[in-house]
C-alpha cells in the first residue's frame, strides 16, 4: 500500500470513529457501534500493512503513520479482551446497604463519602470487582508483548519508545529527579491535608486521597453559571471570539444520555470540532472544560493544508500541553481575580498545587512501574504496591496493578506535556506579562503554534522558544513552591 493511499484512508477511518464516539458521548445516539467501522477498514491494520509501514518509517511523516498503524493493529488484536473487560466492569454491581450499586458509580460514591470507615469498605468492594478482570488484563498484555516481538521490536517498551519518540530512558531519569526533589515538600503537606479530613497517616489509603481531592469546600468558588462565561471571556481576552469560530461547536445542551465529563471531539481537523459539556460547576468541572477547550482551540486553528499525519498524529504531548495550559488557569491568581472575581485565592491555590504535586508523583511512579510491568509481568503486583505506596505515602491496593496502566505509555505523553506546559507558560509570562491570558498578542502567538498541528514535537517547540529542549526544572520549581503557599 502506498503511503498516500494509507494516509487518506486512515483519515476517513479516524473521522468515522470520532463521529461515532461523539454522537454517543454527546447523548445523541444510544449505542456505540465501533466494530463495523473497524471491519470496514480492517485492511489498513493487517500485519502485512503494518510491516510495510514500519519499513517506510524513515522520515517524520512515515514514522507518525507507522506509529498509528502499529498501535491500531495491536489494539485490534486484543479488541475481544478489551471489550470483555469493559463489558464485565459495566455490568458489575456491588451490594451496599441493601442496594445494588453499579461498579462505575463507586468512585464518585467513595470521593463523596465523608466517613473514613465507610469509605474504606466501599473501596474494598470496588477493588474486588476490579480484580475479577485481572486474568483477562494479564492475557491482553501477554498478547501485546508477544506481538511486539513478532513485529521485530526488542520488546513492547522499545516499540512504544521508538514509534512514539518518548525517549523513555531520559524521561525516567527526569521523573526520578522530580520524585527526589519534591519528596521533602510532599510528605508534610500530605500529612497536613489528610489530618484536615480526619485521616491519620498510618491508615491513609488511595480512597482517602480521592475524598481529599474531591475538595467540596471549594465548590462555591466555581459556580455552574459562571463556567461558560469564564471560558468565553478568557478566550476573548486572547482575541478569540468563540461564537464566531464556525468550525467549533460549543454544545452545552442538557441531554439525559450526555457524558457527565467535558470532552472535545476533533471529527475533521480543522473543519469540524465539538466541545461538549454538561456544566455542573466545581473546580474539577472547570478544569476539565478548560482542558478540553485547549484541545479544541488547538484543533480548530491547525493549518488545513497540513497532511493528516501532521494534523492528527505526531506528538500527542503537544496537544496535551496546550490542554494543560488552559487546564491550570484556575491555579493562576491573576486569572482567579480577573475572570472569577475571587479575592482570597491562597487556600485554593495551595490545595490545587498540592494536588498537582500528587498527580506528578503518581504519574512519575507509574512511568517507573509500567516499564517494570512490561518487562516482567511476574511479581508486578508487589512492585506496584511498593513503588506507588512509597512515593505517594498512602496504602495502594494490589488489585489495581493491571487496571491502573495506560496503553502504550500514555503516562509518558502526559509527563512530557506537563513539562512542556510550564515552559510554554513561562515563555508567555516573559513575553506577554503575568496576565498573558488577557493579551491579544499572546493569543496571536498561541494561534501561530496551534497552526502547526503536531508536526513538531514538544522538544522542538521548546527549542523554538529559546530553551535547550524539554527541561523538568521549571515544573519542579513550581511544585516545590507549594511550601510558600
Ligand atoms: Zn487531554
Amino acid at each position: 500500500m502506498i503511503i498516500e493511499e494509507f494516509e487518506k484512508e486512515a483519515e476517513t477511518f479516524h473521522q468515522e470513529v470520532y463521529r461515532e464516539y461523539y454522537l454517543v458521548e454527546a447523548g445523541l445516539k444510544e449505542e456505540l457501534n465501533i466494530t463495523p467501522i473497524y471491519e470496514r477498514y480492517a485492511h489498513l491494520f493487517t500485519e502485512e500493512v503494518v510491516k510495510e509501514m514500519l519499513g517506510m518509517a524513515q522520515d517524520r511523516r512515515g514514522r507518525y503513520l507507522a506509529e498509528f498503524a502499529t498501535l491500531e493493529y495491536l489494539e485490534n488484536l486484543v479488541k475481544g479482551l478489551t471489550e470483555k473487560i469493559s463489558n464485565a466492569m459495566r455490568q458489575a454491581t456491588v451490594e451496599w446497604e441493601g442496594q445494588e450499586v453499579p461498579y462505575h458509580n463507586l468512585i464518585p460514591l467513595i470521593s463523596n463519602e465523608p466517613d473514613m470507615a465507610r469509605r474504606h469498605r466501599l473501596d474494598e468492594l470496588q477493588r474486588e470487582v476490579t480484580a475479577s478482570g485481572n486474568p483477562e488484563r494479564e492475557q491482553r498484555f501477554r498478547k501485546v508483548h508477544e506481538k511486539a516481538r513478532d513485529l521485530g521490536f526488542e520488546s513492547y517498551i522499545a516499540l512504544c519508545d521508538q514509534l512514539r519518540g518518548l525517549k523513555l530512558p531520559w524521561l525516567t531519569k527526569q521523573m526520578q529527579f522530580l520524585l527526589d526533589e519534591t519528596k521533602e515538600v510532599y510528605s508534610p503537606h500530605l500529612e497536613e491535608f489528610l489530618s484536615g479530613i480526619g485521616v491519620p497517616m498510618e491508615e491513609a489509603a488511595r480512597c482517602d486521597i480521592l475524598h481529599l481531592f474531591r475538595g467540596r469546600g471549594f465548590d462555591a468558588l466555581f459556580p455552574e453559571e459562571a463556567m461558560i462565561p469564564a471560558l468565553t471571556n478568557t478566550l476573548a481576552g486572547m482575541g478569540i471570539n468563540l461564537a464566531q469560530q464556525e468550525n467549533l461547536e460549543l454544545d452545552t445542551e442538557p441531554r439525559p444520555l450526555k457524558s457527565p465529563r467535558a470532552f472535545c471531539a476533533s471529527i475533521r481537523i480543522p473543519e469540524e470540532v465539538k466541545l461538549v459539556i454538561k456544566p455542573r460547576g466545581g473546580p474539577d468541572d472547570y478544569s476539565s472544560l478548560l482542558h478540553e477547550a485547549g484541545h479544541a482551540e488547538h484543533f480548530v486553528n491547525i493549518d488545513p493544508d497540513l497532511t493528516f499525519a501532521f494534523k492528527r498524529l505526531g506528538d500527542i504531548s503537544v496537544t496535551e500541553g496546550y490542554a494543560f495550559l488552559f487546564h491550570y488557569l484556575p491555579l493562576n491568581h491573576y486569572w482567579l481575580h480577573r475572570v472569577l472575581g475571587i479575592e482570597d485565592v491562597d487556600p485554593w491555590i495551595r490545595f490545587a498545587l498540592f494536588r498537582k504535586l500528587f498527580f506528578l508523583r503518581r504519574y512519575s511512579s507509574k512511568l517507573l512501574y509500567e516499564q517494570e510491568l512490561h518487562t516482567e509481568l511476574e511479581g508486578a503486583e508487589k512492585r506496584y504496591v511498593s513503588l506507588l505506596g512509597d512515593n505517594l505515602g498512602v496504602a495502594i491496593g494490589a488489585e489495581d496493578y493491571l487496571d491502573d496502566v495506560d496503553d502504550a505509555f500514555y503516562c509518558a505523553q502526559y509527563l512530557r506535556a506537563w513539562t512542556f506546559e510550564v515552559q510554554l507558560r513561562r515563555f508567555l509570562e516573559n513575553h506577554f506579562g503575568a496576565e498573558w491570558f488577557a493579551s491579544q498578542k499572546a493569543g496571536e502567538y498561541l494561534i501561530s503554534l496551534w497552526r502547526r498541528g503536531q508536526e513538531l514535537n514538544c522538544e522542538e517547540l521548546a527549542i523554538d522558544m529559546g530553551y535547550d529542549g524539554l527541561d523538568i526544572q521549571y515544573l519542579v520549581e513550581e511544585l516545590v513552591s507549594v511550601q510558600s503557599g
